[in-house]
C-alpha cells in the first residue's frame, strides 16, 4: 500500500502493529481457521501493548487516539494476513466502546472501560435479530424495568466472540414499537455483564463459511436480570447513540477489507512474478497484470475515502461545521467501496494462482472467503445504495 499522506503518528500506528502481527504469520490464521480456536494470543498481545484503547480516553488508560489510526490498525491486523478473523477478533472492543466513553456517566466510564483496554474483559456488540435484519428499527428484544433492575427478554444472531466475551453493548427496546411517534425513539443501549452460566441466557454457535476462528453466535434472552446503572445515556434515545458506534465500525471494517484487499494482491504479484507458464512469467501476460494493476487502483481510491471518512468522524469532535449526515454518508460510502475492492483484489488474486488459488496452502482462499464479510456486515451494499440513493440523491425512498 502507498503510505503517503498518512501522519507520523499514523506511519508509527502501523509500523508497531506490523511488528505484532509479525509473530502471527499466514500459518497460525490458516490453522485457526481450520480448528475454529480463538485467536487469544493476539488480543494478549494488543492489550498487553495498550492497543485496544487506541481510540479511548487518555484518563482511561487509553491513548486518545482517532478512529483514524484505529482504522490503520485494524487495516494493518487485516493486511498482516490475520484477515478478518485476526480483526474481528479485537474490533468490537474498539468501536462499541465509542458511545460508551461519549454518553456514559464519568463513574460507567472508569467502571466500564478500564478492564477493557487492559483486556481483562472483552466486549460483543449485540444488535442484529433474527426477525428483523437489517430493519434495526424494528428489532423486539425488550429490556424492562423490574425495581432497579431491567429484565431481558428476546433474541440477538450473528453475535461474534459472544463465546469468549465477558460484556455485551445491548441495543434494545425499552418502549414498544406501537407506543413511540417515530421507530427510532424507545431504543435503549445497555452495557451488560454477559455470563451465560446466570439464568436467562443462552448461546449456540453458527457454522460459517469464512473467518472460522472468531465464534459467530445465537444468542437467547429470557427475563436476563441487569442492573439498572446498565443503561448508558438516556432510556430511548439508544439508538441516536449507538450511531456513533456504528460510524466507527464502518471505518474499522473498511480498514480491514482494505488490508485484506492488499494482502490478497501482494500474494498475487508475488506469484506472478515466480510463476513460469509458455516460457514467461505468468505476470508478464496483460490478462494477468492488468486486472490485478486495476484491483490496486480501486483498493487505493478506496483507502482516500476510508481515511477521508475517518478524518470527518474524528474532525466532528471539534469542528461543529461536520454533520451527522455528512459524518454517515462517509463512513458508509468507505465501506462499500473498500468491500468491493477488496472483493475484486482477493477474486483476482485466486484466479491468478490458478489452480494454487484453490489450494489452502497459498491463503487466497481464505481471504477469499473472509472478503465477503464487509460486503454484508455490518450493513449490506443494497442498503447502502438505497440511503445514499435516497439522502445524497433525494431518491424517493425504495424501502
Ligand atoms: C460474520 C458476521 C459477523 C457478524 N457480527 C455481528 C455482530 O457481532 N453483532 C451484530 O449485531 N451483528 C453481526 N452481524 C450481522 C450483520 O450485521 C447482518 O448479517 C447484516 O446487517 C445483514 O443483516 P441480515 O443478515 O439479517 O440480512 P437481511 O436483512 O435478511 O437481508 C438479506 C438481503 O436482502 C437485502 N435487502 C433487504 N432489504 C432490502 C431492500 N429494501 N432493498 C434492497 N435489498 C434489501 C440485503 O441487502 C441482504 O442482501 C454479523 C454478520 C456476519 C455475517
Amino acid at each position: 500500500m502507498e503510505t503517503s499522506g498518512f501522519s507520523d503518528t499514523q506511519l508509527q500506528v502501523r509500523e508497531a502493529i506490523a511488528k505484532i502481527c509479525s509473530n502471527f504469520p499466514d500459518d497460525y490464521w490458516a490453522q485457526h481457521d481450520e480448528s475454529g480456536e480463538y485467536p487469544h494470543e493476539l488480543h494478549k498481545a494488543l492489550s498487553k501493548d495498550g492497543w485496544i484503547g487506541i481510540a479511548l480516553p487518555e484518563d482511561l488508560g487509553g491513548s486518545g487516539l482517532g478512529i483514524s489510526e484505529a482504522t490503520l490498525m485494524l487495516h494493518t491486523i487485516s493486511e498482516s494476513g490475520a484477515g478478518m478473523a485476526g480483526a474481528q477478533s479485537i474490533h468490537a472492543n474498539v468501536y462499541a466502546t465509542q458511545p460508551v466513553a461519549k454518553f456514559a456517566t464519568p463513574s460507567q466510564r472508569q467502571r466500564m472501560l478500564g478492564k477493557i483496554i487492559d483486556g481483562t474483559w472483552r466486549v460483543c456488540f449485540g444488535v442484529t435479530e433474527p426477525n428483523t435484519g437489517l430493519e434495526t428499527l424494528k428489532l423486539k428484544t425488550q429490556a424492562t424495568p423490574s425495581g432497579d433492575t431491567y429484565k431481558i427478554s428476546g433474541q440477538k444472531i450473528w453475535i461474534s466472540s459472544a463465546q469468549v466475551a465477558t460484556k455485551m453493548i445491548l441495543l434494545a427496546r425499552t418502549t414498544p414499537l406501537e407506543e413511540v411517534c417515530k421507530p427510532s425513539e424507545g431504543l435503549s443501549l445497555f452495557f451488560i455483564d454477559f455470563d451465560p452460566k446466570q439464568p436467562g441466557l443462552e448461546l449456540r454457535k453458527i457454522k460459517k463459511m469464512g473467518g472460522r476462528a472468531v465464534d459467530a453466535n445465537e444468542v437467547f434472552f429470557d427475563n436476563y436480570v441487569i442492573p439498572k446503572d446498565s443503561l448508558i445515556g438516556k432510556e430511548g434515545e439508544g439508538f441516536k447513540i449507538v450511531l456513533h458506534g456504528m460510524n466507527a465500525e464502518r471505518c474499522l471494517l473498511a480498514g480491514e477489507a482494505l488490508g485484506l484487499g492488499y494482502a490478497a494482491l501482494h500474494k498475487a504479484t508475488t506469484y506472478a512474478k515466480e510463476r513460469v507458464v509458455f516460457g514467461r512469467p505468468i505476470g508478464m501476460n496483460q490478462g494477468i497484470q492488468h486486472p490485478l494493476a486495476e484491483a490496486y487502483m480501486h483498493l487505493e481510491a478506496a483507502k482516500l475515502a476510508t481515511y477521508h471518512a475517518a478524518r470527518l468522524y474524528d474532525r466532528s469532535t471539534t469542528d461543529g461545521t461536520i454533520t451527522q449526515s455528512a459524518i454517515g454518508v462517509a463512513c458508509n460510502s468507505a465501506k462499500y467501496l473498500a468491500a468491493e475492492a477488496a472483493f475484486t483484489a482477493c477474486e483476482r488474486s485466486v484466479l491468478t494462482l490458478g489452480g494454487m488459488g484453490y489450494a489452502q496452502e497459498y491463503h487466497v482462499e481464505r481471504y477469499l472467503r473472509e472478503c465477503f464479510v464487509p460486503r454484508i456486515a455490518p450493513v449490506s451494499r443494497e442498503m447502502i445504495m438505497n440511503y445514499v440513493g435516497e439522502k445524497v440523491l433525494g431518491l424517493p425512498r425504495s424501502y
